[in-house]
């Protein structure tokens, strides 16, 4: 095959299947509209979107003023710790639509307060505000409670950063026997709502039931009304109303809620029929009557669940539409029943649901919903695919760092072992995983593979879809801002760079650019590209020897699992801004950075990984765990950043050169051991001086070292890992590349084996047995390198 020879200034691009020039080298300054689809169309949630914290009552009555409808959720706690994770899934699948607030419902049997249990209200509620980001309002009962049980749960709810309650009375379970006495209430939702008041002034927004039929208890419905006219006066600033099945009853309702002076709004609590058995149960429970022409329609259809499912829709759409339009109705609160897809379904048909709620920043932020975090902006990049686990980790922080990362002396990150307890972890079933991650995995190139069909969402050889890697908290595949350096990320991962973490560079694109852009509308967005990825020890030491010659404008850190490697030529403590944003009447914006400090509590983190979520999957001392345990013990973890935004990226390019140089260093270490003086001597011999020879002599070298060294014992799984170190290279297409431009065997080994004078980095062998037995038969340490 015939090459084209490339001049000193281009360089080796991984691009598409093969190694490219430079000037083909995607790198992404803003280009337009190029990547805007018609199916990625921006519906812009309202602005300013607030760093500072909003009670509930005023956000809705702030989005009443706007005119725009909106909605809310019930939810109940999940029965057991498994249904916890799916829980959150769930929550975070609804957030996307954008509730303005979730509600958690409190059983007396349940041990509600108990924040130490995972499925407790109290630690529900505090999950969806800290970890969903949703305004939560938890409800509270107080029948069985003396006053100061019931100041002691609004401590707690304090403490944990709830500042919403739906303030109710509750029932006391049915009497067993016959002849006990009628239930008496000592305390009903009115005095709460004092007890609230009095001891916290207006710390809580508070909520309160309202019945549109009456309480199946009460006296009358007009003593109904007035006994919530008195909770409101004493404080209560929202109504959530019991389920109805007519749309008359509810505006009936409000209007004679507005006759008697009750003015605050009043939500309708709405259930969609999702069952036929379900419905009249909770009928039953609630003292309702359902309507005869309902029960009607259900009749025919109550043995077929999902036409009785979807009946329940399309009267449930039909009722809130009338409600909305005729403004009886200011939004829905849904009674989810915990179920998605029809509750989904209803919003989206009532145009409810926001179709692609517009990036306030980068990361998610809590906004206004939360007290404390509602000012934090700015974050490092690196837990950027696991933001649970950051809020996890600074869940103890008083203050968030707003409008700068700041000079950080020393973030305290929480301990990573409390997480493994945290019931947000891991939200993949183990067989879901295995399919993914591979029932076994033979060697390097397995978990190659793994990353490059994480990037690709091509199904792997068993026809499943690496939606999800370790160091990511979503199970929905890349980020779309990710795809547009897919082809890149693809080579890295077939080249043993895996890749974890990055972002392509962005100059001045639109903030509202459906890819790249958040926060208010008119400004622009800029980024730097960045990438983080795990790779060997003797790809990292071959970055190391070039990548000074990059120095400003790369910034790099390299770390190993236990931290006797740590090398960068950043400022130690000084952060660097990776994302900006520049915004009409507004200060730059940089909520994300690289911070030396922080990426060491990450590093323990991002190893822990492989261990925890992957090898984990494996029986004990199987091949399939040791490969992962290899990973673990020997791989470095890098980070790399193009401060150079303007122009195209250079960093796939500097890691084409790293696998180039490695190559040339792996097979000096083979000529090395086969007397290389010899070799060079020849190659370097008239006989050799054409192209065409050198290739087909390396081709010679490569087999007759290989050959040699299994003629000297070296097992053939020692071998296999040699090739799979240098993974794809050694196919020698970078290789002879390289060596058409310029080869001095001896010179190019000196490169590549010698530290750059300015690196601090220092090198101890593994002393893990383990490690040894699966690592490559020449070590990182520099002597190994220098040329004999
Ligand atoms: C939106 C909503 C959410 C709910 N969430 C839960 C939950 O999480 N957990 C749970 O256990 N239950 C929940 N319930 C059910 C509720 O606890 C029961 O309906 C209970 O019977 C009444 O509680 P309440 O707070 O509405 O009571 P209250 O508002 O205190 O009173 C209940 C009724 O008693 C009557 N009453 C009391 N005092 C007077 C008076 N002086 N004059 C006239 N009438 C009076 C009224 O009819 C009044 O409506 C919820 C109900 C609604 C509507």
């Amino acid at each position: 095959m015939e090459k084209e020879k490339m001049t000193n200034t281009e360089h080796l691009s991984p691009v598409g299947n093969g190694m490219k020039k430079i000037d083909s080298l995607s790198t992404i300054p803003y280009c337009g509209n190029s990547h805007a689809s018609s199916d990625s169309e921006v519906e812009t949630s309202p602005w300013p979107i607030r760093n500072q914290y909003e009670a509930l009552h005023e956000k809705v009555n702030r989005r009443i003023a706007d005119g725009t409808p909106f909605f809310s959720l019930e939810f109940f706690p999940p029965r057991t710790a498994n249904g916890v994770a799916n829980f959150f899934t769930r929550l975070d699948r609804f957030n996307e639509g954008g509730p303005v607030f979730v509600d958690i419902t409190w059983h007396l049997g349940s041990d509600p307060s108990n924040m130490s249990k995972e499925t407790s209200s109290s630690s529900i509620a505090a999950g969806c505000l800290n970890y969903c980001r949703v305004d939560t309002m938890l409800h509270m009962t107080c029948v069985q409670y003396a006053k100061e049980q019931t100041l002691k749960h609004l401590e707690q709810a304090k403490a944990i950063g709830l500042r919403s309650i739906l303030a109710l009375r509750g029932d006391l379970p049915p009497e067993t026997s016959e002849e006990s006495p009628k239930t008496v209430y000592q305390y009903r939702a009115l005095d709460m709502i004092r007890w609230i008041k009095e001891a916290h002034n207006d710390y809580f927004t508070i909520a309160c039931s309202g019945y549109p039929l009456g309480h199946p208890e009460a006296p009358s419905y007009r003593a109904d009304l007035m006994y919530l006219k008195a909770k409101v006066d004493a404080g209560a600033q929202l109504i959530i109303t019991q389920l109805f099945f007519e749309a008359e009853v509810f505006e009936q309702f409000v209007k004679d809620c507005r006759e008697i002076g009750i003015t605050v709004p009043i939500i309708p609590g709405i259930m969609p029929i999702m069952g036929y058995d379900s419905i009249r149960r909770i009928a039953k429970l609630s003292g309702l009557t359902i309507p005869e022409n309902i029960l009607a329609d259900l009749e025919p259809i109550k043995h077929d669940d999902d036409a009785v499912r979807n009946y329940g829709k399309v009267k449930c759409v039909e009722m809130c539409r009338r409600l909305l339009q005729n403004k009886s109705a200011p939004s829905i609160h849904l009674y989810t029943m915990n179920r998605e897809g029809n509750c989904r379904e209803i919003l989206q048909e009532l145009g409810l649901w926001l179709k692609r709620p517009m990036r306030t920043l980068p990361w998610e932020p809590h906004g206004a919903n939360h007290p404390i975090r509602c000012k934090e902006d700015v974050r490092p990049i690196f837990w950027s695919a696991r933001p649970k686990s950051y809020i996890y980790r600074t869940r103890d922080w008083d203050d968030f760092p707003n409008g700068r990362w700041g000079n950080s002396s020393s973030p305290a990150f929480g301990d990573l072992a409390d997480y493994y307890l945290f019931h947000l972890k891991s939200q993949t079933a183990k067989e879901d995983q295995l399919a993914m991650y591979g029932e076994t995995l033979q060697s390097i190139e397995d978990v190659q593979n793994v990353f490059v069909n994480y990037i690709t969402q091509e199904p792997n050889t068993k026809g499943v879809k690496v939606t999800t890697l370790p160091w990511t908290e979503s199970e929905s595949g890349v980020q779309p801002e990710t795809k547009l350096i897919n082809e890149q990320l693809v080579w890295c991962n077939q080249h043993g760079i895996l890749t974890v973490n990055s972002q392509p560079s962005v100059n001045g694109a639109p903030s509202q650019d459906p890819l790249v852009g958040w926060g208010k509308p008119g400004g622009y967005c800029y980024q730097k590209a960045y990438l983080e990825c795990f790779m060997s020890a003797e790809l990292s030491a071959t970055l190391l020897g070039i990548i000074e010659e990059y120095s400003p404008r790369i910034n790099y850190h390299v770390i190993n699992q236990s931290g006797t490697i740590d090398c960068s030529n950043s400022e130690p403590t000084t952060p660097i801004a990776v994302t900006w944003g520049v915004f009409p009447g507004a200060e730059i914006a940089q909520p994300t950075v690289v911070d030396p400090l922080s990426f060491r509590a990450w590093k323990t983190e991002a190893y822990e990984m492989w261990l925890n979520q992957w090898a984990n999957l494996y029986p004990r001392d199987s091949a399939s765990r040791g490969v992962i345990q290899n990973v673990h013990d020997t791989f470095h973890l890098v980070n790399l950043v193009d401060n150079d935004f303007q122009k195209p990226a250079i960093i796939f390019e500097i890691l084409a050169r790293m696998l180039s140089k490695f190559a040339i260093v792996f097979l000096t270490i083979l000529l090395t051991q086969q007397q290389v003086q010899g070799f060079t001597e020849q190659i370097k011999s008239e006989k050799l001086q054409s192209l065409q020879f050198r290739f087909q002599f390396i081709d010679y070298i490569m087999e007759e070292s290989l050959a040699k060294m299994k003629n000297q014992g070296i097992d053939t799984d020692e071998l296999e890992m040699l090739k799979q170190v240098t993974g794809t290279v050694m196919k020698f297409q970078a290789l002879r590349d390289e060596l058409s431009e310029n080869f001095d065997i001896c010179q190019v080994m000196k490169d590549g084996a010698i530290l750059h004078p300015n690196s601090t980095m220092s090198i101890k062998k593994s002393k893990s047995k383990k490690s040894k037995k699966h690592s490559p038969r020449f070590s990182t340490e520099k002597s190994n390198y220098v040329f004999p």
